[in-house]
Parts: C-alpha cells; structure tokens; sequence
C-alpha cells in the first residue's frame, strides 16, 4: 500500500472522529455544531489524497503555500470544493493566490490589502479576506498584534473588491491550555471591538479562524466558526527536510 493509499483508507474514520470532536466541544459549549465550519488542511497532501477528502465530505479545504494552492487548485475547485488560502502570501504572488482561493485567511498588511484588491478590480471579482492575528506574540508566527488588528480590519473594509469575513489566528505553541485559550479569547475580543465599532463594511466580519488538530475544543469553546485541520484528517504530515514554521 502506498503512503497515499493508507491514508485515503483512514480518511472517513478520521474525518468522522473530528466531526465528532466539533460536535463533542460544540455541545459542552452550548452551541450548535451547525456555527462552526471544518477546513481540511490538505497542505502537503497530493492531489489525489485531496480529492478524496472531497469525497469523503470535506466541502472546504486550506492550501498554506501558493505554489501548492496552483498545483492542486484547480482539481480541488472542479471538485466544487471552496479552497482557502491559510498561509502566508507574498505581494508578488498575489495573483496566482486570488485565482484558485476564494478566501485568503492570512491577510496581515494594509500594503497586501491594497495588491488584493487591485488584482481583484482588474479582474473584476470580489475576494473574502480576513485579518492574520499573532495573539501569542510567538515570533515564527505571521499576523499583526491584537492592538493592530482592528485598525487593520477596518483598512481592508474599505476596499471595494474585498469582503473582510472576519479574524484568523495560529493558537499559541505551549503545553499550557490556559494560555492557548487565552489567546483564542483575545481572537475574539479583537472581533467583538470591530462589531461594536460599526464602521461600515465590518459587519460580515463574523469569522473566527482559529483551532487545530491538537486544540480545536480550545478554539470552539472561545467561539471559533472555522476550525483548520489536517493531521487530525489525513495522519501526520511527511517531515520536510525544510520544514520551518510556515509548515506548521
Ligand atoms: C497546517 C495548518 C493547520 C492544520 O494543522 P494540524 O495541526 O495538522 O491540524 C492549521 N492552520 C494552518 C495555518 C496550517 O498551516
């Protein structure tokens, strides 16, 4: 059996164990599992293991390398699969992101607001954005501080061809499920001052990306809508040889 094989084989018995564990959390924390979404991180996995996480139900997948986002994008949007961009993403690279992703999660800079923007009035399209959070202040990790965040948010509100959904964050890296959780409060503190701020084009900035394979009842308990799983889904990831933090 080919690494592939084994893990479409484990797919629909993992995916149903994360469902649960959303619908587990969802119940301890007096919500309905119907609020919060569940995006397969399909990064490093081939095409084919991509595909049949569709098959298996998988309706929104997140891509974390462009590169990786035009190889597999256009299979994974074939599928009917809406596909969003969790990684970082280079100005220069702005166009290859806006042609496969419908949403970039990881928008951490008023200068990438205003080059998404202008690749989506040249093309005449709208794109979902929504602001990358550094809550644990860890310095391998993208995003602006909570304290620049609303501001940021209210930049990319501005923009015509962009609709700002809301805040995503990469929870803290630490033993410590206080200090993980905290972080994810803050998320949504940071999401709740925009709310009440009212500024026109915030009010669809509901979004609170937040939670992983290793801490999605964390996140859900602090009112995640999207939680970001891979492993959880499709086994461990291959260890690369340059395996840095955008690897995650
Ligand atoms: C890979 C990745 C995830 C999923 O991580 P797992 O621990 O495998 O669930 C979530 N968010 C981002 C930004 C990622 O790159």
């Amino acid at each position: 059996m080919t690494d592939d094989d084994a893990r479409i084989a484990a797919l629909p018995a993992r995916l149903a164990a994360v469902t649960a564990r959303i619908a587990n959390s969802c119940g301890t924390a007096g919500r309905n599992p119907s609020e919060v979404r569940l995006l397969v991180a399909s990064k490093t996995m081939s095409p084919t293991v991509a595909r049949a996480a569709v098959a298996a139900g998988a309706a929104l997948l997140g891509e974390n390398r462009v590169q990786e986002l035009v190889a597999k994008g256009p299979e994974l949007v074939g599928l009917g699969a809406e596909v969003h961009l969790i990684g970082h993403l280079q100005g220069n690279k702005v166009r290859d992101a806006v042609l496969w992703a419908s949403c970039v999660e990881s928008v951490d800079s008023a200068g990438l607001g205003e080059r998404l923007e202008a690749r989506c009035a040249a093309t005449g399209r709208t794109l979902d954005v929504m602001v990358q959070v550094n809550v644990s202040g860890e310095s391998s990790k993208s995003g602006v501080t909570p304290e620049q965040a609303p501001a940021l948010a209210v930049r990319l509100a501005g923009l015509p061809h962009l609709r700002l959904r809301g805040f995503m964050t990469i929870g803290a890296n630490v033993p410590d499920d206080d200090v993980v959780r905290a972080g994810y409060a803050r998320l949504r503190a940071v999401r709740d001052e925009l709310l009440s701020g009212g500024t026109p084009g915030t009010s669809g900035a509901l979004e609170l990306s937040m939670g992983m394979s290793g801490d999605l009842e964390l996140a859900i308990a602090e009112g995640a809508t999207i939680v970001r799983v891979g492993s959880a889904v499709f086994g461990e990831r291959a260890v690369l040889a340059t395996r840095g933090a955008a690897d995650i």
